[in-house]
């Protein structure tokens, strides 16, 4: 560990985000970086552009920045609109309250659809706003697939229908930064036109990539759209990578860790992935079940599979909880954030995660909350190694 004694055996990193990188992954970024104009480099681009329209399920185009997710979020929004349009977002929790400040930042007016941080979006409550809006002065819907700071999630696809069914014309804009590669996600059928994604979560790659998958319509938009804009300009993007490069010096090294990445979710499988996240959340909710504690989300159908919040009993910090595992267990896990800070933590379950791995980490979160002294049950995580041991 950098600036702190060592600590024997593997750190278990346990947040939603950034996820474990595989040493495959490691190996494949520990590799002299190449001219990124020459030859190799032009096989590179394309391998990795082509990748991921397979990873987000799409035909159209593809744009790689460098930059964390918070970039590709700004460049679907200053790509597509004109300042001061209206777009209409729901608050499901920090990261959408996040992308609707930023949003404001840019002077974009928004619209933002309260929930109670404990469910996804509601489609209904957005067909009843769109069916409104006779004028269409909804320019977009922006919409957070995972919500990583509640552990619950969005149905796309229903989304998507209730903009049908009300007839509006609104573009979709989807942030799956912490879905991608650990949940289903599909751009085309789901009729999506800008998802946004990172590098740090389902891709098992450290931070400093993000990705906008965009529609033929939102491309089309682009072009009219009078938003100024340099750095996260489509255009020059596009142009740039059909012959093989960037516009500017790209992150090479993260580009050979994103082609190893998607070679890694392809030899398991996508629909096997999305398995395998889906059950070790059931575990994990088993396992705080058993504890008598609670999980933040109260929608079944919109619990996340990507990470679990878990809500601890009135009057005990969940701060001093994982200060506590982090010390004596050498585990990181996530926090509260914004108003959940000190009343949840949040457990991680996805990249490049296994049954034992999940295992210690649950044994873990057990042995924590005894060391906090914290109410609770015992068995928490051997109930969840029984479920595991029975849906092999
Ligand atoms: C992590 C995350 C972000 C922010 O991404 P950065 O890479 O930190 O900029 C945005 N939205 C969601 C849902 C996230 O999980």
């Amino acid at each position: 560990m950098i600036n702190s004694k060592y600590q024997p055996g593997k750190h278990f990193l346990q947040l939603p985000g950034p996820s474990n990188v595989p040493d495959r992954i490691l190996r494949a970024m520990d590799y002299p970086t190449i001219d990124h104009r020459g030859p190799d480099f032009q096989v590179l681009t394309k391998d990795c552009i082509e990748g991921m329209k397979s990873i987000f399920k799409t035909k159209d185009n593809v744009v790689i920045y460098t930059a964390s997710g918070t970039g590709a979020w700004e460049a679907a929004l200053v790509n597509t609109l004109d300042e001061g349009d209206l777009v209409l977002m729901v608050e499901t929790g920090h990261f959408a309250s996040l992308w609707q400040t930023m949003a404001l930042k840019l002077g974009i007016k928004t619209e933002f659809l309260k929930t109670d941080w404990r469910r996804g979006v509601e489609p209904q409550k957005l067909f009843d706003r769109l069916i409104e809006d006779k004028e269409g002065k909804i320019k977009a819907v922006c919409v957070v697939h995972n919500e990583t700071s509640t552990g619950c999630t969005s149905r796309i696809k229903e989304v998507r229908e209730a903009m049908y069914n009300a007839k509006h014309d609104a573009l979709l804009m989807v942030d799956t930064i912490s879905g991608l590669a650990s949940m289903d996600f599909q751009h085309d059928e789901w009729g999506v036109d800008v998802t946004v994604s990172g590098s740090q979560k389902g891709l098992m790659l450290p931070p400093g990539l993000s990705f906008n998958a965009i529609s033929k319509k939102a491309l089309e938009k682009s072009k009219h759209s009078s938003y100024r804009r340099s750095y996260w300009d489509w255009e020059d993007q596009i142009n740039s990578n059909k012959s093989g490069s960037f516009p500017y010096t790209p992150a090479t090294n993260l580009l050979y860790g994103l082609k190893e990445a998607i070679t890694m979710l392809h030899e398991e499988g996508l629909e096997n992935v999305f398995k395998r996240h889906d059950r070790h959340a059931k575990a994990t909710r088993i396992a705080v079940q058993a504890w008598g504690l609670e999980v933040l989300c109260v929608e079944e159908r919109d619990y996340s599979s990507v990470l679990t919040a878990v809500k601890l009993p009135a009057g005990y910090d969940a701060d001093e909880l994982r200060k506590i595992i982090l010390e004596k267990l050498n585990m990181s896990l996530g926090n509260g954030l914004s108003k959940l800070a000190g009343q949840v933590f949040r457990i991680g379950h996805l990249g490049d995660f296994n049954d034992l791995m999940l295992m210690g980490t649950l044994s873990g979160v057990e042995m924590g909350l005894s060391l906090a002294g914290i109410p609770h049950q015992k068995g928490g995580a051997s109930r969840a190694s029984e479920y595991l041991a029975n849906n092999i």
